[in-house]
């Protein structure tokens, strides 16, 4: 059956949220709404080939919703611009949209951020989801018993029927950063005691808590995904792939933490997109998933791999983009190899990735070629490239 589910997506104008909001307009028949607070990571132009529109519900609380008229027919893609940490808000947007599920990807997700400022992350991360979780758990506590879907006459729209608790699904979306780092050998899997070591990883790990505990205590069913490293377009250019990919393309230094040996296991976004889906259409309530597809590389591996096929496809005028690497002090506290084992989403639900690290990392640098319109106003007006997350004094 199709996929037309009523979906709030947290954060669903960032890196993934967008594409997971891109993929349920071009691929489902989902009806969404986006709640986002557009911090500095948050981008309505991510969004614009899924048609947004600002949420046009009609008995919303003005303060609540974004301005402006919604054309008819409304978009099937709507936007809230509100905080998560707002309860008020929250507890309207559930009112009135009346969700069958929630992707939650709010949060602050840059590791050099949360060690120059934690306070962010821990509101945004710890008390935001809390948050989100204590209005997701009214609204569902009212849903009607059963299986399945019940008649709503109040939801005239092409998926009519409310949700009932049965059916209901607080989706979080998570990281493999909770589990700590690993030596040469060994994988995550979803029974690695939780070790995170910077204030972002803590935070998350906390959040993870905090949906199992809702679970747990009150019944609220939930899913939790913790996934690898993401990489691919609408990727912030704070975040390494896409810094390499622009400052190679500005000639500027292309910086690498320590020795540059750090592992990190890709994973094209898309890739985690479909996961999420898959989890959130036939994972059991309760359970955690970790997503990842076996594509462990050095940063410097990384590194040397976006300037080849730049080399190949945007030739420098003379020398190669490698020459322009440059080694910085490592990051404090930086966790040495993170390797996901997928098995039980891959044997369970039948996930299977559609990129290696080869395929995903080329169109991703085509897409930063082809796409100055998006990251040139980033640059210029939002994040230049400066580094960030060094300890002061
Ligand atoms: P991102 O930083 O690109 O996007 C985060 C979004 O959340 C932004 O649009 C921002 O405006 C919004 N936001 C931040 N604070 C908010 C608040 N208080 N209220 C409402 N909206 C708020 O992050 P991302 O890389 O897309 O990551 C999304 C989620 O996936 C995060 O929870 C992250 O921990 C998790 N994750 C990321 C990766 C990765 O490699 N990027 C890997 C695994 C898991």
């Amino acid at each position: 059956m199709a996929y037309a589910k009523r979906c709030i997506v947290t954060g669903g104008a960032g890196f993934i949220g967008s594409a997971l909001v891109r993929h349920l307009m071009r691929e489902t028949a989902a009806t969404v709404l986006v709640v986002d607070k557009l911090t500095y990571a948050g981008n309505l132009e991510s969004l614009k080939e899924a048609g947004v529109q600002p949420w046009s519900a009609p008995d919303a609380p003005s303060d609540a919703v974004g301005g402006g008229e919604a054309p008819e027919p409304p978009s099937r893609c709507q936007f809230l611009q509100a905080d998560i940490c707002d309860a008020d808000a929250m507890m309207a947007a559930f009112d009135i949209f009346q969700p069958d599920t929630v992707f939650h990807l709010a949060a602050e997700s840059h590791v050099d951020r949360s060690i120059d400022g934690p306070g962010e992350f821990i509101r945004t991360n710890v008390v935001g989801t809390a948050t989100l979780l204590q209005a997701a758990l009214a609204y569902w506590r009212n849903l009607p018993d059963g299986e399945g879907v019940a008649p709503n006459p109040q939801r005239p729209t092409t998926n009519d029927q409310l949700p009932t608790k049965a059916s209901f699904r607080f989706q979080h979306i998570s990281t493999d950063e909770v589990y700590g780092s690993l030596g040469e050998t060994g994988f995550f899997t979803e029974h690695t005691p939780y070790s995170p070591h910077s204030p972002y990883s803590a935070s998350k790990a906390a959040s993870d808590h905090l949906v199992r505990a809702w679970h747990d205590t009150y019944g609220l069913p939930t899913l939790i995904t913790n996934c690898s490293n993401n990489y691919g377009p609408y990727h912030f250019p704070e975040k390494l792939i896409p810094l390499i990919i622009l400052n190679c393309l500005d000639g500027k230094p292309l910086p690498v933490y320590g020795k540059g040996a750090n592992v990190r296991d890709w994973l094209y976004v898309d890739d985690h997109v479909a996961a999420l889906r898959l989890v959130n259409e036939k994972g059991v309530p309760g359970e955690t998933y970790n997503v990842g597809g076996h594509n462990e590389r050095t940063n410097l591996e990384v590194v040397k791999t976006v300037c080849a096929i730049l080399d190949e496809l945007r030739p420098r005028e003379s020398g190669r983009y490698e020459e322009l690497i440059t080694y910085v002090a490592d990051r404090p506290g930086h966790d040495l190899r993170y390797a996901i084992d997928p098995t039980k989403l891959m044997e369970g639900l039948g996930w299977r990735p559609q990129e290696n690290f080869e395929t995903g990392i080329r169109k991703t640098v085509e897409w930063y070629l082809a796409n100055d319109w998006w990251w040139k106003p980033i640059r210029e007006k939002k994040y230049a490239g400066d580094r960030l997350g060094k300890l002061k004094g």
